[in-house]
Formats: structure tokens, sequence, C-alpha cells
């Protein structure tokens, strides 16, 4: 199965994606842990993505889709992938697509967790992430709503909503429900 995760920041999609990967058997994608991974090693890419990140801006596509096309195309990915944070903007869609396409490919499903902005600031509050602090949230609910909240309508009815307010147990089993599994 191949499958992007949606919603806002503080959503819950990357504890969501470790259990959903697990009983799928298909490999979790996160573009922010490969930011933060790249960041913790020193490597140039994770020099650059870092200015971004550190303000809560989105890391310049071309490196973004660079990095997202690297992974795509290791091994444990040619069956399927559980895609979180990734994209994020109508552009990014885009490409995600045209790389699909090359191997003959499309998504399967968006899932789309819907969840209010208090529950996702409280959320984000209590991770205690070096981005989440009270400015950088701000923006990164700004940047949600204005260049990744229109993929929503983007997908159209390939979106699965899962409404994502409650226990981590409840959210992954109504995912896995509407995913038939
Ligand atoms: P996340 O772990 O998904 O919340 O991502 C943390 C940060 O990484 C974001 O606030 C962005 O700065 C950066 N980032 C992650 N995914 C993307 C993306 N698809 N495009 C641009 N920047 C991204």
């Amino acid at each position: 199965m191949r499958l992007v995760l949606l919603g806002p920041p503080g959503a819950g999609k990357g504890t969501q994606a470790v259990i959903l990967s697990e009983k799928l058997g298909i490999p979790h994608i996160s573009t922010g842990d490969l930011f933060r991974a790249n960041i913790g090693e020193g490597t140039p890419l994770g020099v650059e993505a870092k200015q971004y990140i550190d303000a809560g801006k989105l890391v310049p596509t071309d490196v973004t889709a660079r990095m997202v096309q690297a992974r795509l195309a290791e091994p444990d990915a040619a069956e399927g992938f559980l895609l979180d944070g990734f994209p994020r903007t109508v552009e990014q869609a885009d490409i995600l697509a045209a790389l699909l396409a090359e191997s003959g490919h499309s998504l399967d499903g968006v899932i789309n967790y819907v969840v209010s902005e208090d529950v996702v600031v409280e959320r984000m509050l209590s991770r205690g992430r070096a981005d989440d602090n009270e400015e950088t949230i701000r923006t990164r609910l700004g940047v949600y709503r204005d260049e990744t909240a229109p993929l929503i309508s983007y997908y159209g009815d390939r979106i699965i909503n899962i409404e994502a307010e409650g226990s981590v147990e409840d959210i992954s089993a109504r995912t896995l429900a509407a995913l038939g599994r």
C-alpha cells in the first residue's frame, strides 16, 4: 500500500505511522525524521535544513524532494510506504505523483487526521521537541493552513478522514478499519 498521512503538526501522524507501519508491513517515511537524522549527523543537507526547521518554515522543495526521491528508491519501499510529512504543498504533491508515475504507481489513499487547533498546540507543547516552542508552533500552524491544507481538496475523493482526538489505540483502530484491515 502506498499511503500519505496528512494533518496539522501535532495531529499524531508520527505516533500513528509507527503503529500502522508495523501492522501494514510497510516502511514509515517521515521527512521530519530524515531531516532530524541529517541534522544529528551534521550532513550538508542537515546544515541547510536546520535553519528552516528551527524557524518553523518549510525546507525548500528541491532539497526535500531529492531526499524523498532517494528514500523511495530504497528496496524496502518498493511494495509500499507510509509517507508522513510529505507532501506538504501542492507543488510537492505534483512531484510525488510524477515520481510514482515513473514506476507505474499511484497512491492508494491519503489519510487525513482531523483534530482541533487546541489539541495540536497541547500535544506539541507536551512533546518538548526543539522546534516546539510557542512562536514556532504558531508559524507551523500558519504554514499548514496556507500551504498544506489545500492538499485536502487536491486529493479529493482519495482522502480518508479520521477523527484524531482520543487515545492512540482508538485512533489507530479507526485508521485500520477505514483501510479495511
Ligand atoms: P515534522 O517532523 O513533520 O513536523 O517536520 C518538522 C520540520 O521539518 C517542519 O516544520 C519543516 O521545517 C521540515 N519539513 C518536514 N517535512 C517537510 C516537507 N515536506 N517540506 C518542507 N519542509 C519539511
